[in-house]
């Protein structure tokens, strides 16, 4: 591969962007830069049905959360276009023109319920269900009779007999198709529009893409794209299918395993780093065991011969230690900007956040980073800031509060807390520990008790956190309550 390299992501605007085609669109990407070539993204939407434009935006919209750039293509334009297919209608017409004027396509006029019924036969014959040509040789007078009957017509592709179709797949070999299995597929519907495998083959050809990578449920298209290319006498790109990505349970990944879209990651806080991280590793193995890569890194080392044939394990507990990586080492100012929302919606905060507060959210966030796999998991981890009517957890909790010494140094750290100018963390650090100096105690005796003193637990983030935080004000309401000091 080199810097002609052309590369390709042709989403179908039927849904929101999804794992697998993320994966897809990103594996083109990384060969796409590691060799300085171009990426391109075409929008397949033949499916007049089934795409929307709303989808069309939601995946481009993934892709540019993704980090996912491309030179060409929609909404960037390019030599090659229009790119989105829908626009490209007269191209395939021509084409498909041609076709049939030079014998390789025929006007079929079969009802759906025929070409069903054969290929119920086809199966009980214990053959691959086909479309076995029964249009292929129409007199003149057949096809006037069956027009003037006013039956709507597609467009079927000759499919060549007796021939072996062999994908030459740089994941996965040498695959081997019988043309025979194929049947006469229909190339150009009766509304006019083009099917996926005609338009696919055009729109490769014509865009100059020189590698074509996608997912392995494309392979069984592929015979059918090669045998067009060679009618068409257009030049073939080079394919790399991709393995399917399965739930940990072996079976076709589905939102059993976890959400499929990326947008349910990102609205959820997951960080897009760290989703193309893990994406990666569906299907792709570095050389040696790091797991962590930054774009740059997988720039430098994507290669299609490291991509297994095997399936890809989706394993949600894996994107969360990734992210969770991510998350830790992301400055905490952009945690607090992607808790916000979150804390709204447990109704933790409202209204204008200005700096003070968003000063105040910062520290929240610090004090329980480390312990996100995903943002959205902030407001499980929070609850004690927020609500002052403290209650003790469990049992052992409350027996914390018990101790002799407790009302020495809850009334100590009380007046210490109500004589500090500020509370920082810091500030705080050197409370606490002139607190056990004086009181002369381990620290056991004293952190343990104010814990659950200011919030019930016996854990949670650490107290030189807590403390500052919940401020002086809000300290005093909590001792009351819980040690009536
Ligand atoms: N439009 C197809 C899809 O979304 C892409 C097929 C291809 O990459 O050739 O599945």
């Amino acid at each position: 591969m080199d810097n002609s390299v052309r590369v390709r992501f042709a989403p179908s605007p039927t849904g929101p962007l999804h794992i697998g085609g993320a994966r897809s669109a990103l594996f083109n990407w990384l060969l796409a830069r590691r060799y300085g070539g171009s990426m391109i993204v075409r929008i397949e939407d033949t499916d007049l049905e089934r795409s929307s434009r709303e989808s069309e935006e939601n995946i481009l919209n993934a892709l540019n959360w993704l980090g996912i750039d491309w030179d060409e293509g929609i909404q960037k334009g390019g030599e090659h276009g229009p790119y989105r297919q829908t626009e490209r209608l007269d191209t395939y017409r021509e084409a498909a023109q041609r076709l049939i004027e030079q014998g390789h396509a025929y006007h079929c006029y079969c009802t759906e319920e025929e070409v069903e019924a054969e290929r119920q036969a086809c199966m009980e014959r214990g053959e691959l269900p086909r479309y076995l040509g029964k249009c292929r040789d129409l007199s003149e007078e057949e096809r006037l009779k069956l027009e003037s009957e006013g039956r709507k017509k597609v467009v079927r592709f000759k499919v060549p007999e007796n021939e072996n179709v062999i994908v030459q797949d740089l994941v996965r070999g040498n695959v081997v198709f019988e043309s025979n299995g194929i049947g006469d597929f229909v190339i150009v519907k009766s509304d006019g529009i083009p099917t996926y495998n005609f338009a696919v083959v055009m729109d490769d050809a014509l865009m100059g893409i020189t590698h074509v990578v996608r997912g392995e449920e494309h392979l069984s298209n592929t015979p059918r794209q090669l045998v067009l290319y060679k009618a068409l006498n257009l030049k073939t790109p080079t394919f790399a299918h991709v393995s399917l990505i399965l739930g940990k349970d072996r079976s076709k990944m589905s939102k059993r395993h976890g959400s499929t879209s990326i947008e349910a990651y990102q609205n959820q806080g997951y960080l897009p780093e760290a989703l193309v991280n893990f994406l990666v590793l569906l299907g792709w193995s570095p050389e040696g065991e790091q797991e962590i890569f930054t774009l740059q890194e997988l720039v430098q080392q994507f290669s299609l011969d490291r991509v297994a044939k095997n399936p890809a394990v989706f394993d949600v507990d894996k994107l969360n230690w990734i992210n969770g990586h991510y998350i830790r080492q992301s400055p905490p100012e952009r945690i607090t900007d992607l808790a916000i929302p979150f804390l709204r919606e447990a109704g933790y905060i409202t209204g204008e956040i200005d700096q003070q507060t968003f000063e105040w959210l910062k520290l929240i966030v610090i004090s329980v980073q480390e312990k996100l796999a995903f943002v959205a998991q902030i407001t499980d981890h929070v609850r004690l800031y927020f609500d002052d009517h403290v209650t003790m957890e469990s049992e052992e909790a409350a027996m914390v509060l018990k101790d002799d010494d407790i009302p020495g140094v809850m009334a100590e750290f009380r007046r210490k807390v109500s004589e500090a100018e500020e509370l920082t963390p810091e500030g705080t650090k050197a409370i606490l520990k002139s607190l056990t100096k004086e009181l002369k105690l381990p620290g056991k005796k004293v952190y343990m008790p104010i814990r659950v003193a200011l919030t019930g637990q016996t854990h949670g983030p650490e107290l030189f956190y807590i403390i500052p935080v919940l401020g002086r004000d809000r300290i005093l309401v909590r001792l009351a309550q819980t040690v009536g000091v």
